[in-house]
Parts: structure tokens; C-alpha cells; sequence
């Protein structure tokens, strides 16, 4: 058995590659709902979605998210009406949150929710959000609008300000008092290997961490653990977690991130372009493997993920 830590599309990627060289009914994934957002009335979990998409060979290759053959006449209408439309919703995907709003309504569970989509989509790695509690990033700008509040929603930050502001600090709202899903801790301390994907370390492994029990479990089985750097070169290859780490006070490189994880992560892959960084990283008492880590199409997805499973 094999459980996975995932943010959003670099996680994504990862799981398709693992799905490939294990049998996906073997894999779990526990996903980030920090950025989860309510909107228009409707309960969106865009990393659950990514992932969810991804695996069901239904994400857009050419954006980069949201669903391959994406309509948009839902958000052309909104605009028309004067809405909200900085958070873009296709057609396609709109089905996805009123399916979720629905049965969220209905008192389905957010587990139960995202089993019941990811199988409709023939999607057979399980898939469980890290909290059905409410945990929601939040983000403290540096440098806010004036009269603005300085602490916004993530996907604020994230989406409407194109995350291209300078962040002073950020909390996950709601972790204390959360709980992990039912199954999370389970899957944890039941799996052969856990592999915490190239994802976002702040904003997407971090709340992960943040729901109180996760971070001891994956200290209780450190030698299990693998973890893909989704620094490269001391830069990210999209989204903003090099600047985040900056902003945070970390250094943005493989090892920055590796200073934050060698608490619960036993194996660390880095890129080949950050071999010089391997002794350093080894002397924070982790094992560092070198190999090609840009996941650019199959066959390097695929290579990426034989790697992982057999790192340790
Ligand atoms: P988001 O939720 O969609 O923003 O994405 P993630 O949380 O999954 O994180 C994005 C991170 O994944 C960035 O730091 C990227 O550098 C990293 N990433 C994306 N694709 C790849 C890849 O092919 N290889 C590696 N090593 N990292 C990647
Ligand atoms: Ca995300």
C-alpha cells in the first residue's frame, strides 16, 4: 500500500506516474483543502478537483488545470450579469462543485463526496481530503491595498491577485480543533511507502501538516517517507512556491525545502540540477537521491514514479 501527501497539479502529475507502476486500487492520496472556496453558493476543493481530473485523464493539457474540452458559457453569461468572474468556472467543471453542494447539502460527508466523484469519473486510487473540519488558508499581504484588509482568503492571493504580492506571513484558519479524515491516519501508519509529491510546501503540504496528528504520524514512520523536491534550481517550475519561501524566511532551493521536511522525510529526490546540493542535504540526516525530476511527459512521469517507489 502506498499513500501519497498531494497538493494540486504537481501532485497531480506524480499520481498519474505512480498509478502506472502500482495497481492505483494500492494508492492513497490525502489532498490539501486550504484552498478550498465557496463561491457563487457552491463548495470548490480545487486541489481534490486537479487531482481528481488528472487521474481521469479529463485535465487540460494546454492551461495547465481545470477540464480538458472546457466550455465557458456559464462564465461568459456571469460576466455579462456583472458577477464575480476573477475565479473562472468552466461548464464542465461547474458540474463538479454542484454535484459537491449538493450532496454536501444533502449531509454527505466531504470524504464521502470526493469517493463518490473520483469514482463517477472511473478514478480508482482513493482519494481522501486531509480534513472534512473547515481548515482554509489565510494570507497576510505585505503590502495591502490601501484601506484593504492585510489578511485575505487564499485564493484572493492565489487567483485574483495572481499571487504576484508580497506575502508577510500566513495561518491555517480552523487547524486547531480539526481532525484528519477518517482513513488519513490509517493510511499513514498502514502504508508501505508514503510519498509527499512535488507539491507547494507551504501552501499545499503545509496544511496538510497543520491538521493536528499527520505531522507526528509521518515522524512515526520517517524511513517510510519520500519526498520529490518541487524546488528545481532554486526556483518553481509554476506557481509561487520559490517566492513563498523567500517571503516565509526560508531559503527557496531543494535545500530549504529539505530543512523543513527532514523532521518526517527519510528520502529526498532532487533534481540533477541540484546534485551540488546533495551532501548538504544528506547532513540534515536525510538520504538524497539524484535523479531527472520535470515530469514534462509520460515517459519522464513514468520514470519519475519508479524512482519514488523504489527509493526506499
Ligand atoms: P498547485 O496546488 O496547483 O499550485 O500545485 P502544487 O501544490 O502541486 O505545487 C506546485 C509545485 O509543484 C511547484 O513548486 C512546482 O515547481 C512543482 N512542480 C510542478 N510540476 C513539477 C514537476 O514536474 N516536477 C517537480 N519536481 N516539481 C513540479
Ligand atoms: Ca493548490
Amino acid at each position: 500500500m502506498l499513500t501519497a501527501l498531494a497538493g494540486g497539479v504537481g501532485a497531480a502529475k506524480l499520481l498519474v506516474g505512480l498509478a502506472e507502476v502500482v495497481d492505483p486500487t494500492e494508492i492513497t492520496a490525502v489532498i490539501n483543502t486550504g484552498d478550498d472556496l465557496v463561491l457563487h453558493g457552491l463548495t470548490i476543493c480545487p486541489d481534490i478537483d486537479s487531482v481528481t481530473y488528472a487521474l481521469a485523464g479529463l485535465d487540460n493539457k494546454e492551461t495547465g488545470w481545470g477540464v480538458t474540452g472546457e466550455t465557458w458559457t456559464v462564465a461568459e453569461n456571469l460576466r455579462a450579469l456583472g458577477g464575480i468572474s476573477w475565479f473562472q468556472l468552466g461548464d464542465r467543471d461547474l458540474a463538479t462543485h454542484l454535484y459537491r453542494t449538493q450532496r454536501l447539502g444533502e449531509g454527505a460527508t466531504l470524504t464521502d463526496v470526493t469517493t463518490e466523484l473520483a469514482v463517477a469519473r472511473g478514478v480508482r486510487t482513493r482519494l481522501l481530503p486531509m480534513s472534512e473540519d473547515p481548515v482554509r488558508t489565510r494570507v497576510t499581504l505585505a503590502r495591502p491595498a490601501e484601506g484593504a484588509s492585510a489578511e485575505v482568503a487564499f485564493q484572493d492571493y492565489f487567483v485574483r491577485l495572481s499571487h504576484d504580492v508580497e506575502v508577510a506571513s500566513l495561518r491555517f484558519d480552523g487547524a486547531e480543533g480539526s481532525s484528519p479524515a477518517p482513513g488519513v491516519l490509517e493510511a499513514i501508519e498502514q502504508a508501505d511507502l508514503i510519498v509527499c509529491c512535488p507539491s507547494n510546501p507551504i501552501v499545499s503540504i503545509g496544511p496538510i501538516l497543520s491538521i493536528p496528528g499527520i505531522a507526528s504520524a509521518l515522524e512515526a514512520r520517517r524511513e517510510a517517507v519520500v519526498a520529490v523536491s518541487p524546488i528545481i534550481a532554486g526556483s518553481a517550475l509554476r506557481g509561487p512556491a520559490d517566492r513563498l519561501l523567500a517571503e516565509l524566511g526560508h531559503e527557496s532551493s531543494a535545500l530549504g525545502v529539505g530543512r523543513l521536511y527532514a523532521p518526517w522525510v527519510g528520502t529526498f529526490l532532487v533534481d540533477e540540477a541540484d546534485e551540488a546540493l546533495a551532501p548538504k542535504i544528506e547532513a540534515l540526516g536525510m538520504r538524497c537521491l539524484v535523479v531527472p525530476t520535470v515530469m514534462s511527459d509520460a515517459a519522464t512521469r513514468a520514470a519519475l514514479a519508479k524512482a519514488v517507489v523504489s527509493a526506499c
